[in-house]
């Protein structure tokens, strides 16, 4: 079941005009929210994401919070799998096709969900390989936009390479994965490249910090020369879906020792002792 404009129904059933900007622009904005036992997973950072989104493209926010989480409710409750991955996008709506905004035109909004599938234990246990490439993505990589053709052309070029993510350096300088964040440790010391518009602000990525800001794990938010790739100890890459997943392989070349290492091993544990215990404390 998914929602569409006003009702739910079944995604066979769902249906968007051909003039929707979202199909004909890419003008729109989504979030990826995974939701665990039914509990939708830090879900006012995730809302508060879209706002920013909304804000940066001058599109009306067209839910105020409290509905945004009723219908995400009912659509959790509407489908079957206890851990689920909700898709949301916000278009500006159907009208003539102009670049320029439209008068009076109401927004799109579509919600979906399908089955969570979280990392397998051999990506854990062993890690996943990601190749670098250039980022050459706009300058407003903060937006979550739906215009994502970057990033399914730098996506695709691991896949051809047989990996898991790219990794993207722009001047220099690692910024992101196509569709995740990426951290290094080195010397034992976490590192973060800081938010700016050349990266999506991870909801995981800001939970990673805080898990280890509030564990004493040495963290140091700062730009990460792309030669300090070749010689960290750790590579990892954070999303809502893949959570956090050890890079082992780095342009076929072994990372470190080409295992995950222990940093990885105690913030996995921290995310995972987390994530237990938010289940827990909810009301049933
Ligand atoms: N960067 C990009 C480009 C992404 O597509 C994603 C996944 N949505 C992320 C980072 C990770 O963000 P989050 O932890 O909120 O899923």
């Amino acid at each position: 079941m998914i929602y569409l404009n006003g009702e739910f129904m079944p995604i066979e059933k769902a249906v968007i005009p051909v003039l929707d900007r979202g199909f004909i622009f890419g003008d729109g904005v989504y979030e990826v929210i995974p939701v665990y036992s039914r509990l939708p997973f830090r879900l006012g950072e995730h809302l508060e994401r879209l706002q920013a989104s909304l804000d940066s493209i001058r599109l009306g926010n067209p839910h105020e919070a409290n509905t945004w989480q009723e219908l995400i409710t009912r659509l959790v409750g509407l489908n079957e799998p206890e851990d689920q991955s909700l898709y949301l996008q916000v278009t500006r709506g159907v009208a003539r096709r102009d670049h320029a905004f439209p008068a009076n035109t109401a927004p799109t909004v579509f919600i979906m969900s399908s089955p969570l599938l979280p990392p397998t234990a051999e990506q854990i246990s062993d890690g996943v390989g990601a190749i670098t490439a250039s980022d050459n993505r706009w300058a407003r990589c903060n937006v979550k936009s739906t215009s994502l053709l970057p990033n399914v052309l730098l996506r695709q070029l691991a896949v051809d390479a047989g990996c898991a993510e790219t990794l993207l350096v722009r001047d220099g300088q690692l910024t992101e994965g196509s569709a995740s964040n990426a951290f290094v440790v080195s010397n034992g010391i976490i590192l973060a490249p800081p938010k700016s518009n050349l990266m999506l602000p991870g909801i995981t990525y800001d939970l990673v910090l805080e898990l280890a800001a509030a564990n004493n794990v040495a963290y140091e938010v700062r730009n990460i020369a792309e030669t300090e790739l070749a010689r960290a100890d750790e590579i990892w890459i954070t999303s809502s879906s893949r959570e956090i997943l050890p890079v082992t392989t780095l342009n076929g070349q072994p990372v470190s020792n080409g295992r995950p290492g222990p940093v990885f091993k105690r913030m996995h544990g921290l995310y995972q002792e987390y994530k237990a215990q938010v289940m827990r404390s909810a009301p049933v």
